[in-house]
């Protein structure tokens, strides 16, 4: 008999996920090494540990383990806001008139506002378990920066987040909500840091920018003792806690007897993504089942459709390791899309693969039709969602309406990634009918790109 399938699905407690799914263990040509940015030989754990916790550097090294157990703090800290809903889009189905059943995966039910904080009580947990004071990061709109200090305030670790410039004095909210978590917020450039400081005398004045911000946090982290430093998308660790969400998702499907024929998710760094599709990808890959999933980035940052895969610098700083991922050249500064959590010039080295294999697909699309959709979507479904995350929802919109077309009684799974309460200047330019559309040009891209690395 066929069950009626309930607005929201909740799991219970004791149904969360009791392991995070490292989806390269299944891939059978793995992700190329990340690769010391000095030597440019693959980096080994030892060298990766003078920047990252150890068990971190661990995890972002191995390709072979299937599954990581979560530790008991961590989940502990989860059942505050996990598991988190998989909603039945019935109100939006209604709207659109399609046949197609939508869902979604709802990551903005805690103060941060989105699924960093899944990655943020991790890297906070080995950081305090290694018996470290404190860690260093960067953040540009601040979604990071703010779920990162909530992790730290609950671990009572030190948190320095370095703030662009330009954020920090334009983006008061999210500054004050981490300063309430007792992080302490310094504006990038800065003159605690030998290269802030050198940043200041060659462009006084300046607003910052990630690339610098990212070089003052290593800096930071690296020259006090008892500090790492932490990053929130890319890499592949971010990938694998984030694969909570796609854990959760299949059980609250499986749970119903639900097979998804499409996964949306947008991808900025990859790490919601790449965490949503993980154990959908891991079935493909075992040859189990079989799924379209889609990749949706803004037509202005677009790694995926319009960048090439080859080594690159993961920060504008080049401090970082390199990655092999699609990249547009770590010099590509997007123009400013009010989507700040997809502007980066690259993609998790994971996803990449997985891309390059033909797992997944990808499209782009232009910020004024993500607001469309993010208002239609705010009228029936009652959340206001992120920018970012409007990018899967347009998506998710497009193929429901295709679904209309030709009758088709599709499942369409998407991840909604967080809420928008933060962007409101990005929602008054839409409302105000000023907010525009960029697309780089071929020869904006060929600049940056030109200027990639030499590896190979
Ligand atoms: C940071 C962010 C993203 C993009 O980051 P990924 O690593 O690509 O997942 C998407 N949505 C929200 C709400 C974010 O804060």
């Amino acid at each position: 008999m066929k069950q009626e399938i309930p607005y929201k699905i909740y799991l219970e407690e004791n149904e969360m996920p009791r392991q995070w799914y490292n989806v390269r263990a299944d891939m059978k040509k793995k992700p190329a090494p990340i690769l010391n940015p000095a030597t440019l030989k693959p980096i080994t754990v030892e060298e990766l540990s003078a920047i990252f916790c150890e068990e971190l550097a661990k995890q972002e090294l191995d390709d072979t383990t299937p599954y990581f157990e979560i530790p008991e703090e961590i989940r502990s800290f989860y059942r505050m806001y996990r598991p988190s809903p998989l909603t039945r889009a019935y109100c939006l189905e209604e709207k659109l008139q399609t046949p197609a059943h939508i869902y979604y995966k709802f990551e903005g039910n805690n103060t941060s506002g989105s699924h960093k904080l899944n990655s943020a009580i991790a890297q906070a947990y080995y950081a305090k378990n290694q018996g470290l004071k404190g860690v260093t990061t960067e953040t540009g709109a601040g979604q990071w920066g703010t779920a990162l200090s909530m992790a730290c305030a609950y671990l009572d670790l030190d948190c320095q987040v370095y703030m662009v410039k330009c954020s920090y004095e334009q983006k008061p909210f999210r500054r004050e909500v981490m300063r309430t978590y007792g992080a302490h917020v310094t504006p990038s450039p800065s003159i605690n840091t030998e290269v802030g400081r050198k940043i200041n005398a060659e462009f006084p004045g300046t607003s910052g920018s990630l690339g610098c911000a990212i070089s003052e946090a290593v800096e930071a982290a690296v020259s006090q003792k008892g500090y790492r430093y932490v990053l929130g998308s890319v890499l592949s660790q971010v990938l694998l806690h984030q694969s909570i969400i796609g854990l959760e998702t299949k059980a609250a499907l499986d749970k119903y007897g639900i097979k998804a024929d499409m996964i949306i998710g947008c991808a900025g760094g990859g790490s919601n993504l790449g965490g949503l599709i993980s154990p959908f990808a891991g079935q493909m890959l075992r040859g189990e089942a079989n799924y379209d999933i889609i990749a949706v980035e803004p037509a202005s940052c677009p790694s995926l459709t319009r960048g090439v895969y080859a080594y690159d610098f993961c920060d504008t700083g080049k401090v970082c390791p390199l990655a092999k991922m699609y990249t547009l050249g770590s010099g590509f500064i997007p123009s400013a899309n009010h989507a700040g959590g997809l502007r980066y010039h690259g993609m998790s080295s994971v996803v990449s693969e997985l891309y390059d294999q033909g797992l997944l697909t990808a499209r782009s699309v232009e910020q004024t039709k993500v607001f469309e959709a993010a208002q239609l979507f705010a009228k029936v479904e009652g959340i206001l969602p992120a920018p970012e995350s409007s990018h899967a929802i347009k998506a998710a919109i497009d193929e429901a309406l295709k679904c209309k077309e030709t009758g088709e009684e599709k499942n369409i799974v998407f991840g909604l990634t967080g809420t928008g309460y933060f962007d409101m200047v990005a929602y008054q330019k839409f409302n105000d009918g000023v907010m525009q559309d960029y697309i780089p040009t071929d020869e904006d891209l060929k600049t940056a790109i030109s200027k990639l690395p030499k590896v190979d």
